[in-house]
């Protein structure tokens, strides 16, 4: 209807300090209704060609200035954001299916904190040197920005995905070309507003709308953009990679996860409980972190199971505004039932789901009967060879498994193509130690989960990833290093 269309929020590129309308847009859905609310705009070539001409004519200002001036322009963007912390969480949770209380908690505060983090990082970093006295030389390095840096980030965590990266990139002096997922769009438009007012130069960061296919590609395939940081599925990353290498470009990939948890005899299940259930279905189990597959030792796996899954039932699944709500939409309706299919294929094949999809049945409020919505959902007797213990399946499902010895959880736990996070529950510190040493993951959580240092590294092994993203990695990522040796 005509009202309906008016209604329509209509977002614009920005290139070189100023929004641009595309000749042509696609439809965003708002998950938690199935209504289109929003259009974002389907750039091409021809608007990242823009867009990196842009960013390549602020280099040279940009990337000239000191850390400090950059670190104040950050501070500056952080608080700005942090002002408007209410309506960058309404916006997102209406964009992504995540509850208010999700983006108000954790998404927003932590993309401001990734814009302060990085403000105060750049100003210590330290280059080597080192000498040579018998034949009279030293050696040091010296650290300068790349150049334009071409950014694309997923949907599960809009605004605090694209920040971790857009943050490291212009404090150390580079130029950027952002392009956020399609489908969550909102917040990187409402930061772009921003922008002017904490004195980043126009051109310094270009957003570009659209998909991965058009937008995406032309961005990796561009010349004039050396480098590129993603984080999204592996399938992608492949793709990408493929694109690039005839380039040569540098590449940070942050993949996918299969991610396991493991429970041993003597872990406290005051704290492993609630802590899994939260791995397992935060932010719809949209997270590349989430654990999805928990082995619990024979011995406690029984009272585990019946513990997990009475708690699971109360998780409240409902309208994202909702701020009693704990689980929200999932993102579209397809990925609804991809996730779907996941627990249809587990039945397909024996094993038992003790709880959510096709066992309890969801009562939705009124003006969300068609927002995608799913149950919590625990799956047992599940074969480790079932592609429900295999791939990702990045929705609010998990399956619990028992398992009887060290040895044998080490092993069952590393057979998965990924390698992105795992958690480890035990009272006993030589255990923990010696099992985390073993699993393949780049991040291993003891007795906790989710609990980040942004000055460590992060990312993935095996088909998780490539490079690891935090103070010092993204600094190394984000700078060419050169050795210049002086003969004394
Ligand atoms: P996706 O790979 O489909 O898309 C990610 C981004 O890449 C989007 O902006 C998309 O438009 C773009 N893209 C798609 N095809 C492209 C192409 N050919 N060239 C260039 N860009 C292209 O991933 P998604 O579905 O948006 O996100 C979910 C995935 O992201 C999951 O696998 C999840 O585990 C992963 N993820 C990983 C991390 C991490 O830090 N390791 C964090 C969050 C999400």
């Amino acid at each position: 209807t005509m009202a309906h269309s008016k209604a329509l929020l209509v977002l614009e590129n920005f290139i070189a300090g100023k929004f641009v309308p595309c000749s042509s847009y696609i439809d965003s859905y708002n998950p938690s209704t199935g209504d289109v609310y929003c259009r974002v705009p389907d750039s091409g070539k021809e608007e990242v060609e823009a867009a990196v001409k842009a960013a390549k004519a602020a280099f040279p200002i940009w990337s000239s200035k000191s850390p400090l001036e950059r670190s104040q322009i950050l501070n500056k963007l952080a608080d700005l954001i942090e002002h408007d912390l209410e309506a960058f969480a309404q916006a997102e949770s209406k964009d992504q299916g995540k509850t208010i209380t999700f983006a108000r908690t954790i998404d927003i505060p932590r993309a401001v904190y990734n814009f302060r983090f990085f403000a105060s990082s750049i100003l210590h970093h330290t280059t080597e040197c080192t000498e040579m006295p018998t034949v009279g030389c030293m050696h040091y390095t010296s650290r300068t920005p790349v150049g334009v840096a071409g950014l694309i980030s997923p949907w599960n965590l809009p605004l605090y995905l694209l920040t971790w990266k857009i943050a490291p990139a212009i404090a150390c002096g580079n130029t950027v070309v952002a392009k956020p997922s399609e489908m969550t769009s909102v917040t990187a438009w409402m930061m772009c507003k921003l922008l002017e007012k904490a004195g980043v130069p126009h051109g310094v960061v270009n957003v570009v709308f659209g998909t991965g296919a058009k937008a995406g590609e032309a961005l990796v395939c561009h010349p004039d953009v050396p480098l590129i940081s993603f984080t999204g599925s592996t399938l992608t990353a492949q793709r990408i990679t493929e694109k690039s290498a005839p380039h040569c470009k540098r590449l940070s990939l942050e993949l996918g996860g299969k991610n396991p948890a493991i429970v041993f005899d003597d872990a406290d299940l005051s704290q492993c409980i609630p802590t899994t259930l939260r791995s397992s279905f935060a932010n719809q189990g949209e997270i590349c972190l989430c654990t999805s597959r928990i082995f619990v030792q024979r011995g406690i796996y029984s009272e585990f199971l019946k513990r997990f899954v009475a708690e699971a039932k109360k998780w409240k699944v409902g309208n994202p505004s909702d701020p009693t709500v704990d689980v929200g939409a999932l993102i579209s309706k397809e990925h609804l039932e991809k996730v779907r299919s996941y627990v249809k294929k587990a039945q397909a094949e024996g094993a038992r789901v003790l709880c959510g999809e096709g066992v309890d049945s969801l009562v939705l409020p009124n003006g969300n009967q068609k927002g995608y919505f799913m149950l919590p959902t625990v799956i047992t007797e599940v074969k480790d060879e079932s592609c429900c213990m295999q791939e990702e399946i990045f929705g609010p499902v998990t399956c619990v498994v028992a398992f009887d010895t060290e040895e044998e959880v080490i092993e069952r736990a590393n057979s998965v193509k990924y390698g992105l996070a795992a958690t480890v529950w035990s009272s006993n510190v030589g255990r923990v130690h010696r099992v985390a040493q073993r699993l393949q993951s780049g991040l291993v959580w003891t007795n906790c989960w989710l609990l980040r240092d942004l000055n460590l590294p992060f990312g993935g092994m095996k088909a998780s990833g490539i490079g690891r993203e935090g103070a010092k990695d993204s600094y190394e990522f984000f700078t060419e290093v050169k050795t210049i040796t002086i003969k004394h």
